[in-house]
């Protein structure tokens, strides 16, 4: 069976997933990259819970967790199917950290912004694992390598947050913020494609950590991608686009060679 790939997406405003934007498309291209795997798991920045969660509903509810937003985005149904089978077998996977089977959530924006434009039929099951918010940087990228496995059963494993997300200073418009943003986001893919995963770990010692990542829900979903990778495998950089407060730099390992790589 093909080895489905682990990616870190990068998702930004709800709003991607609604406007044809240079984001948006890069998902769309890069669904086309790989082969449609049997089912994706995604982790995501928007579904935090006491102790760690995996979706096994049939049929998750589209879940529309932002307030402010037009009603065309409230509008949007993601029907795809659930995995139960898959939850069973990810929280048998991930018996060491407590997993519970959990039908509380549905798929909140971190996944159907994405994954309508990866898969706009809705035809691919889909289930999501929370993010554990007592758990430390090193647990998060724990889980990861524990959830690895699934990857050889063509689950494909998309975690999504962002690896700069301070909405404050993106609001700002305070510009003295922009570098600081920039700096974080070479050093994480820098320090990533030198496997250097201790470094990303730590990534609050970094001296733009307070300004870049404060929020630690967008950035720990990347230390489950890092974690499902392979030994032999390299970091392939797509949608990557950096300004003050938001990164969308995307990350994806196990990806078919490019003949165009995306920018
Ligand atoms: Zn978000």
């Amino acid at each position: 069976m093909t080895k489905a790939p682990a990616l870190f997406v990068g998702h930004g405003s709800p709003m991607n997933a609604i406007e044809d934007t240079p984001f948006s498309r890069g998902w769309r291209d890069l669904a086309q990259r790989f082969r449609r795997p049997r089912a994706v798991l995604c982790v995501s920045a928007h579904w935090a819970t006491d102790g760690v969660r995996v979706m096994a509903n049939a049929q998750p509810p589209t879940i529309h967790d932002f307030r402010g937003f037009p009603p065309e985005l409230h509008a949007v149904q993601y029907p795809a199917p659930g995995a139960p089978d898959i939850a069973e077998h990810v929280a048998t996977l991930l018996t060491d950290f407590g997993a519970q089977l959990d039908s509380s959530w549905g798929f909140d924006h971190g996944n159907w912004s994405v994954l309508r434009w990866m898969y706009p039929n809705a035809d691919v099951p889909v289930l999501q694992l929370s993010l554990d918010a007592r758990r430390t940087p090193a647990e998060h990228y724990a889980i990861g390598r524990a959830l690895a496995p699934v990857r050889d059963d063509d689950v494909a494993i998309i975690a999504t947050g962002n690896i700069v997300h301070n909405l404050r200073a993106f609001f700002s418009g305070d510009r003295s913020l922009e570098a600081p943003s920039k700096q974080f986001d070479d050093f994480i893919l820098d320090r990533i494609g030198q496997r250097d995963v201790d470094a990303v770990i730590a990534y609050r010692s970094h001296p733009a950590a307070a300004i870049a990542a404060p929020d630690w829900d967008h950035f720990v979903p990347l230390l489950y991608a890092l974690g499902a990778q392979g030994a032999d495998e390299r970091p392939e950089i797509f949608n990557r686009d950096v300004a003050t407060g938001i990164s969308m730099t995307s990350i994806g390992f196990g990806l078919p060679p490019a003949t165009e790589l995306a920018a």
